[in-house]
């Protein structure tokens, strides 16, 4: 049976875990981190990468913990209805066109179904070395153990190591100019529609979640990516809504701890193929880590793990397998980065889009082509 080290315990690893289980291979996954807890608030889970967690078998659970939503209100500053986005479904009519739930309830989700596939998971544990031969790979981690595997999944994320070991040539994880900040709130009583809210250099989004929760996301332009000072984090951070009105004061006004505000400034990589090196191949953020949005970074992630259970069964060799992947996989990779990057780039510009529909048109066209089979 073949035997595959998975490295990283994201969407991606997890992902990788519960794809090869079902193609009869043999994984384990180490994950660096003792707390094996999600980084984020919430997660919005496009059409299309809904239908690959139909393939890997979470589909039904995460409805359960998601929130369907078929419309994305679009606000003035004031609150007022500009426009109604309609979502776009490609699976069946019941189906959801979008999902929005918190981070920890796709990770729950996630973590049972990999405990139910029998996967191993090593916390606080990664590579110390890697001898990789002929055969396959030596590994020896952190805690001393060793062991051999056919092949390993390099699935760490944004800053991956594994991506700087093994693919010194691949360009950096870069700065998108913007920032974000996260929250976690109650969602004010009449508040049904995920709401975005549109207020010169910030956008403000409004994301009903089940169970009476909420999850804010605001990008910020005006930022520069600079990270305030902690003591003067809540401050900085609820000036910059005070200027929107509708639901936005009812949010704001429950975030009142600094310890509530999640800042990260944006970053990208979109790394051209090869993914692979020796018997090793990146997947997931390490090699396209995409600013958010289109919210598809973890469809990507998970994108990457079903076809990689779709190749694994084939019996080919690992560099053929792994240039098939990556011939699959990088062309929807460049088109979830660019579009996000060129949206991005649209809102810190003083010239904005070509002309106001630029940014709506362009993501219906990315979704579109997202929408063909993977
Ligand atoms: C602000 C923001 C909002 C987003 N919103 C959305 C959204 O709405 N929808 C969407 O689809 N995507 C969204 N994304 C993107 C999504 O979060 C990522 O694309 C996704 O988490 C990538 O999964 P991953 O498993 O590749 O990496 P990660 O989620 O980063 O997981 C990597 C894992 O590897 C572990 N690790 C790191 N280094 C090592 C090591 N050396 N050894 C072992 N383990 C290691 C880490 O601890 C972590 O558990 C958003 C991203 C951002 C920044």
């Amino acid at each position: 049976m073949t035997k595959v080290l998975i490295v990283g315990g994201g969407p991606a690893g997890m992902a990788a875990a519960l794809a090869l289980s079902q193609a009869n291979v043999e994984t384990e996954i180490v994950e660096a981190s003792d707390d094996w807890r999600p980084g984020g608030i919430g997660l919005a889970l496009q059409s299309a990468p809904q239908r690959a967690t139909m393939q890997l078998g979470i589909y039904d659970e995460l409805r359960r913990v998601g929130r369907r939503h078929d419309v994305i209100d679009m606000c003035g500053p004031d609150g007022r209805l500009v426009a109604q986005m309609p979502q776009i479904n490609i699976n069946g009519p019941d189906d959801a066109p979008l999902l929005g739930m918190a981070r920890e309830s796709i990770h729950d989700v996630m973590v049972a179904a990999v405990e139910r596939a029998g996967v191993p998971v090593r916390l606080g544990t990664t590579i110390a070395d890697l001898d990789d031969g002929d055969g396959g790979a030596s590994v020896t981690f952190t805690d001393g153990t060793t062991g051999e595997y056919d092949w390993i999944v390099g699935a760490d994320g944004a800053h991956s190591a594994l991506r700087a070991r093994l693919l010194p040539d691949a360009p950096p994880l870069s700065p998108a100019g913007q920032s974000i900040w996260r929250a976690a709130a109650i969602c004010p009583p009449g508040l049904e529609h995920y709401t975005m809210m549109l207020g010169g250099p910030i956008r403000l989004g409004l994301v009903p979640l089940p169970d009476g929760r909420l999850y804010l996301w605001m990008l910020d332009s005006e930022s520069g990516g600079e990270r305030p000072p902690r003591d003067e984090i809540l401050d900085v951070f609820r000036a910059k809504p005070a200027r929107f009105g509708g639901f936005a004061p009812a949010v704001i006004e429950q975030l009142t701890d600094a310890a509530q505000i999640d800042f990260r400034a944006l970053t990208y990589v979109l790394v051209p193929p090869p993914w692979h090196a020796g018997h090793v191949l990146l997947i997931g953020d390490a090699v396209h880590t995409t600013t958010p949005h289109i919210s598809y970074g973890a469809g990507l992630a998970l994108e990457d793990a079903v076809v990689l259970g779709e190749l694994a069964p084939a019996g080919l060799p690992f560099e053929q397998m792994a240039t098939e992947l990556e011939s699959r996989r990088f062309e929807r990779a460049r088109l979830v980065v660019e579009t996000s990057l060129q949206l991005s780039r649209w809102e810190q510009s003083a010239d904005g889009p070509p002309d106001p529909s630029a940014p709506g048109r362009l993501i219906g066209q990315t979704l579109a082509a997202l929408s063909q089979p993977l």
